[in-house]
């Protein structure tokens, strides 16, 4: 319960202020809600993706991965229901102007009520019934009308319907495409994954919270191919597997929690989802979903494209169309949640400081090197901020301003340890390493950490 107590804007201010994020288009007033990453969340987010790809890709003997476009034909987007169901119920106050997500508004003032069982109808004569008055207005409400989230736009020169393309609003099906163009050319035999990371886009009602919903983001998806049958089996497994890997990201077991979907809220394609879903300042939202998709999305391209997308197993000769189980991340909101949890503001000897105790495999940098005098020490430091980059470690190196404040500086951007060069790193190849955590320093020879690292 601990995030819930975390002031969120003190940590956003942070995180724009050290690096981490940039209001987008900032020169010119902003676009609103879309955030730049910084150098550093440039890098924690490399590292969560490189996490994914060992954890998701290299470690499952039968997983490979692909990198399809963000645009792709129209089609496509007809045979995967998002054409038609793709869309938010959206509510306008007439008093204020402002739009809002029906099912928003019910839920935040009653939390029993199910707004995914109701319909536009209902959702509208419930809130106009119960929500007279609405952030200080008056509240009197248009009809609800469904909201499509799929951002078009022109393919060419010519502007027309034939023109028109969308982008693409999750990487899934850009997997489900190309499903027999890899299964053939990887000869993989099922069960096999494929998986990808990438760019996707919606035209979300209400974006916030920061980096949480924005219109643009990034997920990390897999489709993992399996028999009819032993689709719970691996149902089951990729839940697990992405509850591990929220653990590996560094995320408290008691910041996340298991949510099962009811029949009610599952989506046309699926027979079971679960989210994981975090903790943040401002309650639980949804980190990942693992859905298991049945066979509906291959089946429904094979019967737009009229291509066969089935698999025929070598043993028995049998063709069956694989079911489909999926666990699907959001990049930004794992960064976001992984910067929330570690946050920490510690009061030490009349002092303070920020430290974001971030999981080694994840922080910007996994270490600092400091000469502890510019003047003298420089020239030894570079050649050992060099010796490590050559070693494959994303290193910082800072020699301006007092060492005292060069540690705060590393602890506010989660900098696991903190190497200061000496007099004695030229005669004895001797530096003191710093522990971000616990603040202690020792001195130890550089082969020692040539072995710790
Ligand atoms: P939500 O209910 O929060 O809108 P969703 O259930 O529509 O999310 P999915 O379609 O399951 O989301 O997408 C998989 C993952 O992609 C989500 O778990 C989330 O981490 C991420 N994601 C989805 N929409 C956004 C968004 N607008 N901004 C940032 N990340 C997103």
């Amino acid at each position: 319960m601990e995030n819930l107590n975390k002031n969120f804007q003190e940590i956003v201010t942070h995180l724009k202020e050290i690096g981490f994020v940039y209001q987008g288009s900032s020169i010119y007033g902003g676009l609103a809600n879309t955030w730049d990453y910084g150098p550093l969340g440039a890098l924690i987010t490399k590292n969560i993706k490189d996490l994914w790809i060992k954890e998701f890709i290299f470690k499952e003997e039968n997983n490979v991965m692909i990198d399809s476009k963000i645009l792709m034909n129209t089609k496509v987007w007809e045979a995967s229901g998002h054409v038609k169901n793709f869309s938010d119920p959206l509510i306008e106050n007439k008093v204020n102007g402002k739009r809002y997500r029906a099912d928003h508004i019910i839920e935040s003032i009653d939390s029993s009520l199910d707004p995914e069982n109701m319909s536009n109808e209902e959702m509208y004569t419930w809130i106009t019934e119960n929500v007279p008055k609405w952030e200080n207005s008056k509240a009197n409400w248009n009809k609800i009308r469904e909201f499509h989230l799929m951002f078009e736009t022109n393919q060419g020169v010519v502007v027309d319907s034939k023109s028109k393309v969308y982008l693409r609003p999750e990487t899934a099906q850009g997997i489900f495409v190309n499903f027999m163009n890899v299964q053939r050319t990887s000869r993989l035999k099922i069960p096999f994954g494929i998986g990808q990371i990438g760019k996707s886009f919606r035209n979300e009602v209400t974006p916030g919270n920061f980096i949480f919903r924005t219109r643009e983001f990034e997920q990390m998806e897999l489709e993992y191919f399996v028999k009819p049958g032993e689709d719970q089996k691996a149902y089951e497994y990729y839940i697990n597997k992405s509850l591990e890997f929220s653990k590996l990201v560094g995320l408290k077991e008691s910041s996340i929690r298991l949510r099962e979907h009811g029949e009610n809220e599952l989506a046309h394609y699926s027979n079971g989802t679960s989210d994981v879903e975090f903790l943040f300042p401002f309650g639980w939202g949804e980190l990942m979903g693992i859905a298991n998709r049945t066979d509906f999305d291959l089946k429904s391209h094979a019967e737009h494209s009229r291509e066969k997308l089935e698999y025929r197993d070598p043993m028995t000769n049998k063709v069956y169309v694989p079911f489909v189980i999926e666990p699907s991340m959001g990049l930004d909101r794992l960064t976001l949640a992984a910067l929330v949890d570690s946050y920490k503001k510690e009061e030490i000897d009349n002092d303070s400081r920020i430290v974001l105790k971030l999981d080694k495999k994840i922080a910007p940098y996994k270490f600092a090197v400091l000469p502890l005098n510019k003047k003298i020490h420089s020239n030894e430091a570079k050649r050992v901020f060099r010796e490590l980059i050559d070693k494959g470690i994303s290193v910082s190196y800072d020699e301006s301003g007092s060492i005292g404040k060069r540690y705060r500086r590393q602890d506010s951007i989660g900098t696991p340890f903190v190497l200061t060069i000496i007099d004695e790193t030229a005669t004895e190849n001797k530096v003191t390493i710093r522990d971000r955590d616990s603040m202690k320093q020792i001195t130890i020879s550089l082969d020692e950490i040539n072995n710790f690292i």
